[in-house]
Formats: C-alpha cells, structure tokens, sequence
C-alpha cells in the first residue's frame, strides 16, 4: 500500500464542534454543567415545546468573536442564525438552531509549523441531546434507548477549515493548535475523550499533481488525536483501494470504529438543501458592531504561538518551549514564576526535570501539588545566590511539592545551607586526600581520572553542601602537588 500512496495526494479538511463554556444554554436559561441528572436541565425552551422563544446568550456571542479574533477571523457586522430540520429523537424541535449563510465568523487561518491552514467560517449553533442505548446486549443489540436532553441547546461554536491539509500528521497538528488555542481562551475545555470537542474529518484522495480534489467522505466519531490520525490512515487506504480496483468514492458519511480499527458507512451525505435551511424567524440578525469586537479584543490573552515565540526569545529550546505550551497550567505556573524575576532557565530545568518526572510518576498536574510559583522562584533565588547548591535545589523540589514548605525553611531544618567558607572545605579536602593514600599515589602515577572519586567523596562529607567547583579546584591543587 506504502508505493500507493505514492501516487496519490491526501486532502484533508475538518469541521471542530468546540462546546462554548458558558454557564447557561445558548438559547435558555438551563445551566450546562455535565453529569447532572438525565432530564433535569431541560426548561420549556430546551424541551421545544410549542409557543416558546428562544433568546440568544450574550455570552456565547462574546466567546464566538474571541474564538473568531483567534482564529484571525473576520467579523462580519451581521449574522443571522436560521433553521436546519431534520428529524431525530435527540432533536425535540425538529430542527436546530444553526448559522447558514451568514455565520458570526469568516475567513480565518491559523499556523501549522510555518503553513496557513485556512478557516473558512465559524458559526454558532446548539448542540443536540444524547440518545443512551440500554437494554439487552448495550449498544450492538440494545432493545430500546433513552434520551437525555441536558445536553440539547448547549453552545457550540463550529469551526470549518478549508481543504488545506496533506496528511493525517497535519490534521492531528491543526487539530492539536485549535485545542489550545480554545483551552488559552477559556472558552472550551478541549477534552475530545468527553466529547467538549468533536471534529468530523473530511477526507479525499486524487493523483499527485492533480488540481481536481476527488471526491470526500466524511468521518465522524473520532475521539481522541490518535484516532483522528488512525482513521485519516485508514481512510486513506480505503479509498486509494477502490480507486486502484476502477472503482469510485461515494459521497458519504462513515462512523470511525476505533475499536475495529475502520470506518463503515452511516448514511449517505446529505447536501444542504436535504436540511430546507430557512432563516429563524424567532431571533433577529445579530448586528455586532466594530466597538463590540473591540472590547471583546481587548480580553484577548497571549495565545500559544505567541507564548511559544517569547519562550524562545527565553532562551527555551523549541522542544521546552511545545512541550510546556501544550500543557497550560504549567505554561501559566511558568509564567508566574517569571514575572517573579526567577532566571527562565534554571526555571526550564527544574520544570522539565525534577517537576516534570514528579507529575508523571504521579499521574497528576502542576496544580495538584503543593508547590506555589513563590516557593519555585525562591528555590532558584538561593541557587543565583549561591546559598545552596544546584543539587541541593534537586533534592528538596519534590518535598516542596508534597508539603507546600518554602525552600529557604527546607534548608534551614536539615542544614543544607552550601558551605561557602573556603577554609572549612579544604579541611574536609585534606581529611579525604589522607584517608586514600592508594588512590593518591594511583593518581599521581597519573590515574588522574581519579579526581572524580575524590570529589565524590567530598561531596558525600558534606553532604552535597560544598559548591562543586571550589571542591574541584582544591582537590586538584592538593593532589597535584
Ligand atoms: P458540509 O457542511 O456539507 O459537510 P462543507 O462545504 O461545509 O460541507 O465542507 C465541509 C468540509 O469538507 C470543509 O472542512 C472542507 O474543507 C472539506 N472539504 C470539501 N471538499 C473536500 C474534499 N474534496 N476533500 C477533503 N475535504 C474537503
Ligand atoms: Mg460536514
């Protein structure tokens, strides 16, 4: 299949369903908050019951702007929102409240390792409620399901790209930017496992150097980044099959099996006029004037290319710089330990070292701990100063996470204060070089690699206390005469 692939060019374009985190429904007053009992955050409105109206959430359009900001998205001056019917059993009305023609953003792009993915519009819709298969045999061979429409009238934002994308690789990256991207923003938890974002993949293949894209499929249910590149590979070689075999690609929509490792056909696509979109007759154009879009920019916080780039300024490896990016609370515990004057460097090391080993082993996040950005930025004020040594930083940083004791007390209960007095540590010199008469004359025949033993030994006397360096340069000026 690997020469296949060859010949053939992947085009990839996605549509992200974000679920905006508002504290009410983007049409009623019912609270969003997950888990709650099924049915209990279903007012007349969320119901569809007749004689309702709906009223658009302010907030969901502030969320919409700064998501579309981001998103380097034009805001149009007016939207509207307008009926899309079709009917299921987790859809009470009938229809869903969506943004057609003219939705609140157009027009975007974001960064991918240097290349423009383009966005072509983001619009606000509500989210439906969810179906629960139960009976016999669950899912497969269940006998009757129930329907829970907390869920229904959520705020979602949908976010379209273009066709820009030319491998699963690409999409997994785009994807990976946008959930950053919202997580910084505070406007969606980007959790593809709980389903707050849902990205359906659109996916085509046509001859390399062709202009002509072929024709796409659609993949819904991908719930998580390595599905998401899971199914693209396997639909890729799906179509590339068929193809090869004289055959055609259908237009269709296909379920990803991320247990069965394929995707199976759902439904035929349906093309926008099988929805008999019409404009909401209950809810005006929205105008958003330029002034609103102002205010709303002015919240707008360092988004993650721009924090990346002032890490690098820092001094961080690009490595350092993604990897602390990628997980915000420890980018924004960074960022206060910094504007606490700590030295950004020896900050890295102590996040991407002993911290970051810490979290893993415990399966846990920086805020988990007890370690305050206060206590990190003394740590490393004590080493700048030279009261205690790098290694002595090492080793009390995981008792500072465990019990939220200050560094400065750590020290000062075991000790640990470096030992600066020059004389005080050539006398511990000259107790060791006396105490190894074998190793010295070893070294002096010239088994001078020996030094590291001897510093060692040191090192262990004063229990890590001494500055290495002095350790050095005294053992060396000792043995070497
Ligand atoms: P719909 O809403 O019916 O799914 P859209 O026109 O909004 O249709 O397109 C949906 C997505 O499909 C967009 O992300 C777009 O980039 C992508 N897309 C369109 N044509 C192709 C294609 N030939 N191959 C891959 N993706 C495509
Ligand atoms: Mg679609």
């Amino acid at each position: 299949m690997n020469s296949l692939r060859d010949k053939y060019e992947v085009v990839i374009g996605l549509e992200v369903h974000a679920q905006l985190k508002t504290k009410s429904k983007i049409f009623a007053p019912d609270g969003t908050e997950f888990g709650q009992e099924p049915n209990t955050q279903t007012c007349p409105i969320t119901l569809g019951m007749p004689g309702v109206l709906p009223v658009l959430n302010k907030e969901c359009v502030n969320m919409g702007i700064l998501l579309g900001l981001a998103l380097n998205c034009t805001i149009p001056e007016r939207c509207k929102f307008d009926r899309k019917q079709y009917f299921y059993p987790d859809l009470p009305k009938g229809y869903q409240i969506s943004q057609y023609d003219e939705p609140i953003c157009v027009n975007g792009h974001i960064e991918i390792n240097g290349k423009k993915i383009g966005i072509t519009r983001a619009h606000l819709e509500e989210d439906a409620g969810k179906l629960v298969h139960a009976g016999a045999d669950g899912l497969a061979g269940s006998t009757y399901s129930l329907v829970d429409l907390n869920r229904a009238g959520t705020p979602l934002l949908e976010i379209v790209s273009e066709p820009d994308m030319r491998s699963a690789d690409e999409a997994r990256a785009y994807m990976e930017e946008l959930r950053n991207i919202v997580r910084y923003l505070g406007v969606c938890d980007g959790n593809l496992e709980e389903g707050s974002m849902r990205c359906d993949a659109n996916i085509s293949i046509m001859p390399k150097g062709s202009k002509v894209f072929g024709t796409r499929a659609e993949i819904k249910n991908v719930n998580s980044f390595s599905a998401l590149q899971r199914a693209i590979e396997y639909e890729v070689d799906r179509q590339i099959e068929i193809v090869e075999e004289g055959g055609e690609v259908v237009q269709e929509t296909r379920l990803w099996d991320d247990n069965a490792k394929e995707t199976r056909s759902m439904r035929g696509k349906e093309d926008a006029h099988d929805y008999r979109y019409f404009p909401e007759p209950d809810l005006k154009p929205l105008v958003i004037s330029r002034e609103w879009v102002e205010e709303v920019r002015a919240k707008m916080p360092e988004l993650p290319a721009q924090k990346r780039a002032r890490y690098k300024g820092l001094g961080l490896s690009e490595y350092d710089a993604n990897v602390i990016v990628e997980q915000m609370n420890l980018a924004l515990f960074f960022d206060k330990v910094l504007a606490l004057g700590a030295n950004p460097k020896t900050a890295v090391n102590f996040i991407m070292g002993e911290i970051a080993a810490y979290l893993k082993e415990e399966k846990i996040e920086i805020n988990d701990t007890k370690l305050t950005p206060e206590n990190l930025a003394e740590l490393i004020s004590l080493i700048e100063k030279g009261t205690i040594s790098n290694n002595i930083g090492k080793q009390i940083i995981t008792e500072m996470m465990q019990t939220g004791k200050s560094a400065s007390k750590i020290v000062e209960e075991k000790g640990l204060s470096q030992i600066t007095d020059e004389g005080a540590i050539k006398e511990i010199v000259k107790k060791v070089v006396e105490a190894n008469p074998d190793q010295v004359t070893a070294y002096r025949n010239g088994k001078t690699n020996l030094l590291g033993f001897f510093v060692g030994q040191i090192m262990k006397e004063t229990k890590g206390r001494a500055n290495p360096k002095t350790v050095n340069e005294l053992v060396k000026g000792m043995l070497d005469n």
